[in-house]
């Protein structure tokens, strides 16, 4: 169980002060809110791994997991209650944008959306920037607990028609880190990116 042993590392203001660029990376993103802290406690089957992301000053901060030498789940910061109109690049820390950008062992985000609400204009933005990126996508479809079941899966396929006709390299399914629905699938795709 890799992820289980997942424990903190460092936190990052910017690219240079990441880990040496070397072996794995998968970066969770999503705006706050959307239930991140939740899905990488539950992913890692530990009760509070993401508090450590929220304590005062680290909450801008790239945060490092290391679940063996060369493997690590990043915490990055969750971009605030989506403002319209604004550049992902100036909602994020500018660090940030360097970070997925340019971070050669990156080989995949998972993207957390609250399955209740609509895609925000930043998942959009995050969507496409990663499309530009050749980056590829998991999308959560997270607190999947808090509608009936039909809902939830309207929802999802929805969300997968969007992605099949614009953003091929993303893909989706249902997450309840109450429930514990959908971590064995979030599993697996975090094993392929990991090549685990
Ligand atoms: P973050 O800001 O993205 O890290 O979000 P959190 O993980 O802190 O979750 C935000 C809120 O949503 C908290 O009140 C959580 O208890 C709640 N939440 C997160 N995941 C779930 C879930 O799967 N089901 C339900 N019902 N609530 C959830």
């Amino acid at each position: 169980p890799l992820y289980q042993k997942a424990h903190y590392l460092k936190s990052a203001p910017d690219l240079s002060h990441c880990p040496e660029d070397e072996g794995y990376e998968v970066a969770f993103a999503g705006r706050s809110n959307a239930g991140k802290s939740s899905a990488l406690n539950v992913l890692t089957s530990q009760k509070s791994l993401a508090r450590t992301s929220k304590t005062p000053g680290r909450t801008q901060m790239i945060n490092f997991f290391e679940c063996d030498e060369n493997r690590r789940l990043v915490d990055l910061p969750g971009y605030g209650y989506a403002k319209v109109n604004i550049n992902v690049k100036q909602a994020w820390e500018a660090g940030l944008s360097a970070y997925v950008e340019q971070r050669e062992c990156l080989r995949g985000m998972i993207l957390l959306m609250d399955v209740r609400l609509p895609p925000t204009e930043i998942d959009m933005v995050m969507l496409d920037w990663t499309l530009d990126l050749g980056l590829p996508v998991h999308v959560l479809l997270t607190k999947s607990d808090k509608l009936k079941k039909g809902p939830a899966q309207a929802n999802l396929l929805k969300l997968k028609k969007l992605l099949k006709e614009s953003y091929p390299h993303a893909t989706a399914q249902l997450f309840s880190s109450l429930k514990r629905q959908g971590v064995d699938v979030a599993w697996q795709k975090l094993d392929e990116w990991m090549e685990y």
